[in-house]
């Protein structure tokens, strides 16, 4: 099945088992009526496990929001891309602003994840985003060309499926996302960044995260270049997320 469009949610440090369990109850009543679109769920690392194992009618793929960047050993308190793989997660979430923020993870950290991710079955979601004074002074354009090329210019042909996130600091978690225009030149801009690079037998998503909800997910899909959204916040409500993956249908 082709896959037109992403509707990606990242849990955060939310929901517990249960909480998970009772979301994924009320989600799978509801009717999965967009065959090109994919809806991937990244619940925190303990919650993986119930969750893919739970009743799956809606078809729900799962990510981890995370992985460490080694393979295993002496790293208390890390998991690793084995172990989530194991766990039935076909994509993982790398580069978050907030692990950029809050955990130290530079670009070449990013990197050094996402090729592993690469080398795996797993999709790499790798984020990318500016600041909001890195958006006022002009830097933005070589902060997201830098987080691009940081990663793909090691890999020599690109023969595997990859999704990019474009996600403003600024945009995340305010209740405001970018407006319509910031995210159309934005995502040309990222979809010049990456033309640069061949591409064999795969695709690159671009896909938008910061505040998306059910008020804004139909104009911002509708703009050329944006091919679905990581959700944060609004993927929290089984009726939210599926009023925005109901406004993606078609496209
Ligand atoms: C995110 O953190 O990936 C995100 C997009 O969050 P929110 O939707 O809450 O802005």
């Amino acid at each position: 099945m082709k896959i037109n469009n992403f509707c990606i949610a990242n849990w955060k440090m939310n929901l517990d088992v249960d909480e998970c369990l009772n979301f994924l109850k009320k989600f799978n009543s509801f009717k999965n009526v967009h065959a090109g679109t994919k809806v991937v769920i990244c619940p925190s690392y303990t919650s993986i496990y119930p969750c893919v194992n739970h009743d799956n009618t809606f078809s729900l793929s799962w990510g981890s929001q995370d992985i460490s960047n080694n393979f295993n050993g002496s790293y208390t308190g890390e998991v690793s891309l084995d172990m989530v793989e194991k766990l039935g997660c076909e994509y993982t979430i790398v580069g978050h602003s907030e692990r950029r923020a809050n955990f130290n993870e530079t670009n070449d950290i990013v990197a050094e994840k996402f090729i592993k991710i690469y080398n795996s079955s797993l999709t790499p979601i790798l984020c990318i985003g500016e600041s909001l004074n890195d958006r006022n002074n002009g830097n933005f354009k070589n902060i997201l060309t830098s987080q691009i090329d940081n990663i793909l210019s090691k890999l020599s042909i690109i023969d595997k499926n990859i999704i990019i996130a474009y996600e403003p600091i600024w945009a995340i978690g305010t209740g405001v996302s970018a407006d319509l225009k910031t995210i159309s030149e934005t995502h040309s801009l990222l979809k010049n960044i990456i033309k640069k690079y061949t591409l064999k037998n795969c695709n690159i998503w671009l896909l938008y995260g910061g505040s998306v909800n059910d008020d804004n997910a139909k104009s911002i899909i509708s703009l050329e270049n944006v091919d679905g959204f990581l959700i944060g916040g609004a993927s929290l409500s089984p009726e939210n997320f599926y009023k925005i993956y109901s406004s993606m249908g078609g496209l």
